[in-house]
């Protein structure tokens, strides 16, 4: 089994793919982790990564694809692929070699978010001082704290200092929403191809979370 996920920073990607991720027991392969890694080691590969994350860049194509597809043809359980294709050439690429392998693609997944939704969702992220796993968004209704105080403990909230930070978000939303050539033209890549053999399936991430996780179930084979 091995699946694609799409979705915009604050869609909800990680919740949803950890769920598909576990009903199959793949492997996550997470392009953004993998470069963590490298740059937490030192190699050579993470030294040249550097300096393209620290600028909120994506890192150029001759280090990456070749890096992914490595990554990819050593799984053995199967994978949900996440962080990657982040643009048009990286679809294509990832396509070739896909095929040049004889590897089946079952499911490519889109979480479908409005970037000012995704943007308020991101910046309405507050941290509880007891449990960071306790949900606190002051841009989600359903998971608004009490008053200043975490919803599930009563805890000290405060705000993580990049979620703060709009000019970093936009970076990452002009990347991803771009149609042209971007993580969008990635997504179209795939939605639009014609006898793929994958089933797409597109989710609004405007629903509750609890919501969009049936509805993905019901969708997942
Ligand atoms: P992420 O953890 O997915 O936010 O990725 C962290 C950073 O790694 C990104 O901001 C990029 O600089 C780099 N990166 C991750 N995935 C890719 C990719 N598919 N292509 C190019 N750069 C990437």
């Amino acid at each position: 089994m091995n699946i694609l996920i799409f979705g915009p920073n604050g869609s909800g990607k990680g919740t949803q793919g950890t769920l598909a991720k576990d009903k199959y027991g793949l492997d996550h392969i997470e392009s953004g982790a993998i470069f963590r890694k490298h740059i937490g080691g030192g190699t050579e590969l993470g030294m040249k990564a550097k300096e393209y994350i620290n600028r909120g860049e994506l890192v150029p194509d001759d280090i990456t694809i070749p890096m992914v597809l490595d990554v990819l043809q050593s799984s053995k359980a199967g994978w949900l692929l996440d962080g990657f294709p982040r643009s048009l050439v990286q679809a294509q690429k990832l396509w070739d070699a896909l095929k040049k392998d004889g590897v089946a693609l079952n499911y490519v997944i889109e979480i479908k978010l409005p970037r000012e939704i995704a943007k308020a969702r991101i910046m309405g992220r507050r941290l509880c001082e007891n449990n960071p796993n306790h949900p606190n968004n002051i841009g989600i209704p359903a998971i608004a704290p009490n008053g200043d105080k975490c919803r599930v403990c009563g805890g000290a909230l405060s705000a993580r200092q990049d979620d703060q930070d709009a000019s970093a978000i936009d970076k990452r939303h002009d990347i991803y929403y771009d149609e042209a050539t971007g993580t969008m033209a990635a997504v179209n890549f795939y939605k639009n191809m014609k006898d793929s053999g994958f089933k797409f399936i597109e989710l609004d991430g405007e629903k509750g979370i609890t919501e969009i996780k049936e509805y993905l179930m019901s969708q997942l084979a």
